[in-house]
Order: C-alpha cells, then structure tokens, then sequence
C-alpha cells in the first residue's frame, strides 16, 4: 500500500480507457448522483464525477458510481483524513521535547 503516500501520482493510474468508462458510468447512473443521504434518499443533484466505491485500482464499472461534485468533494476529503489518521505516529513521538505540557 506504499503507493497511497504519492497522491499527486493518483492520476496516472487512471486506466487508459478512463474517458468512455467515465462516461458510460455517468450514462448507466443516468447523471444523476447516486449518493444517498443519512435516511436513504438519493441525492438530487446532476452528476458530473466519477467515483471510485472502492478506493483503489478497480476501474471496472462495477467499482464506479457516478457522484455530483459535491459529494465527490465530501468523499475525497474523508478518504484523505482517513489516510492521514493511518499514518504511523512514530515521528511526531520523536519530535516531543521535555520542556513542552501536552497535558
Ligand atoms: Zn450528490
């Protein structure tokens, strides 16, 4: 999972038929979000992203769903959090001198 500390890598690995993909998911889902709210019901909005269900190389049209900007903004950002809180804390321990009160 190294490839996870290079997101400015992320686009390259985007399969080479990303395009039709991208817009076959956008046809199926009818551009319409396909995110759900925290009672069930779909998002409203017109969808114009191309997200990954599961995060990773799984490009095929089972794995994408289609999001508006929005909640493929939101989406991202958690996954981004969740990396960070994955990160090991072994050096921030280092960094920690006598003379500072953390408590
Ligand atoms: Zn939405």
């Amino acid at each position: 999972m190294s490839w996870t500390s290079h997101p400015s890598g992320r686009k390259a690995r985007l399969p080479r038929d990303w395009s039709p993909r991208r817009l076959a998911v956008l046809r199926r889902d009818g551009y319409r979000c396909r995110a759900l709210d925290s009672e069930g019901r779909r998002c409203k909005d017109r969808a114009n992203q191309v997200d990954h269900i599961t995060r990773g190389d799984d490009h095929s049209l089972g794995n994408l769903q289609a999001l508006c900007s929005w909640h493929h903004g939101r989406k991202s950002s958690e996954e981004g959090r969740a990396a960070q809180r994955a990160r090991p804390t072994q050096a921030r321990e280092s960094e920690r001198h006598p003379g500072s009160i953390t408590a």
